[in-house]
């Protein structure tokens, strides 16, 4: 048995322990959601404040030089670009995920079209984020191309000569089940097909490696574990021997190479900067800004090395204090035991009142989150046993190593056992569906 004791010896020798600090969370919250929604780090709040006040206030559109405010999209890309396994000037701030993909499936399908002609699917996961696969749906359908949707288990199979892109999300939203990328990225470079990874469940969670992959390109977001802020830019990174050769579509004047030139006809800038579309949210990439220097903080205490060890550990607690504490109340695990196929997340899933339990944690002061499962049920029919625990609605709960503890751990599950013990989540007002879940 492990008790709460044992839990707070393991904070008081946690190498990152003091990281902690340099996030808000309010008393008697343990937040487990920094996976949808992350942490605000303390230096946000006066770092906006000073943009709006100082460099907004005073120094007005002189700050788009003397602020530094023009060149920001590639100063956060160069401070993303260590943790995804990126080199410096390949990677920017910019946009959102959504928007992000477009255009490097945009690009990866020009470049297929020219050097494959033939190739005429996108094999995507059936289980993938919902925006993912709208994005592609939609540029499948103008660009003549077919979007093959598989389980994840089924990807490999499904690549064939006639596979255009491969487009797959790293970390599972839902499951928190993770792909193994350099051998997937192996197999479509095999399969003469190119990759576009999202990284939106993996960038600051779990160390990743593109460049050792041999990735073609990558999205990710900056609101998840980069605690960026809501709608916090995202980022793009493109393969340097891709970069230059297309055009990506939303060829605003921020991606031209002389935006200050006024010129009418378009030419893009050398490199990821072509990437860039309009004028960007310049406050909210001051406060993405401190998100990310949290990160620089961690290099001095081990580095993305680190975050992961603690990030299985506290998974692992978690999973194994779920198992101890809660038995017998229907719940099972989405979420592969093995490290190596386990993002930062643990879902667990229970046949009903899923939604209400979260619910009552939530009252709780223990702030996870619900996804349900019917929808992927319901395209699972016709592939009869493939459904397994899509029946189950999903509890979802996020480990940010960064400010998350072994006792927050040991507390959250002790909440759940109460939740559960009392039947307190049948109570009505944990009943009742909000807009956002
Ligand atoms: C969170 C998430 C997104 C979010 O996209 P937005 O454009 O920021 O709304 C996209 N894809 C995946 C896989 C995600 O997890």
């Amino acid at each position: 048995m492990t008790t709460l004791q044992d839990c707070l010896a393991r904070d008081a020798q946690d190498p990152l322990r003091g990281l902690r600090k340099l996030f808000k969370l309010p008393e008697g919250v343990i937040y487990l959601d920094g996976n949808s929604l992350g942490a605000m780090p303390v230096a946000a709040a006066a770092r906006v404040v000073q943009a709006v006040t100082q460099e907004w206030g005073q120094g007005l559109i002189r700050s788009w030089n003397s602020a530094g405010w023009f060149e920001l999209p590639q100063k956060l890309g160069n401070k993303i670009a260590p943790l995804i396994g990126a080199e410096a000037g390949e990677v920017v701030a910019t946009d959102s995920t959504s928007i992000n993909l477009y255009k490097v499936l945009s690009a990866a399908l020009q470049i297929a079209g020219q050097d494959a002609p033939k190739r005429s699917k996108v094999v995507s996961e059936r289980s993938n984020f919902p925006t993912d696969l709208y994005i592609a749906e939609a540029l499948c359908r103008q660009r003549g191309y077919d979007l093959h949707l598989v389980d994840s288990d089924r990807i490999e199979a499904a690549l064939a000569d006639d596979t255009a892109v491969l487009m797959l999300t790293h970390v599972n939203y839902r499951t928190g089940a993770m792909l193994d990328m350099a051998h997937l990225t192996a197999q479509a470079r095999a399969a003469g097909a190119l990759t576009v990874w999202d990284l939106a469940h993996s960038a600051g969670a779990v160390p990743v490696h593109l460049h050792a992959a041999k990735a073609d390109f990558a999205v990710g977001c900056g609101y998840k574990y980069l605690n960026g802020g809501p709608g916090a830019p995202a980022f793009v990174w493109v393969h340097p021997r891709h970069a230059d050769r297309f055009w990506q579509p939303l060829a605003g004047w921020w991606g031209h190479a002389a935006p200050f030139e006024f010129t009418p006809d378009y030419r893009p800038a050398p490199g990821i900067s072509r990437y860039l579309c309009g004028t960007q949210p310049i406050l909210s990439m001051t406060a993405l800004e401190c998100g990310l220097d949290a990160f620089v903080a961690a290099e001095a205490v081990g580095g993305m090395q680190a975050v992961r060890a603690k990030s299985l550990a506290l998974t692992d607690l978690f999973i194994a204090l779920v198992e101890e504490r809660c038995a017998g109340h229907g719940l099972g695990l989405a979420t592969p035991r093995e490290h190596g196929r386990r993002g930062s997340q643990v879902c667990l899933t229970r046949k009903h009142g899923a939604y209400a339990i979260v619910q009552a944690l939530i009252a709780r002061g223990v702030i996870g989150d619900f996804r349900a499962g019917a929808s992927i049920l319901r395209q699972a029919q016709d592939r009869p046993g493939s459904a397994r625990t899509d029946d189950h609605d999903i509890l979802r709960f996020g480990f940010t190593p960064l400010y998350t503890g072994f006792a927050d751990v040991w507390n959250a599950v002790e909440q759940l056992r109460q939740v559960l013990a009392g039947s307190e989540w049948e109570r009505p007002e944990f009943n009742q569906k909000h807009a956002v879940t």
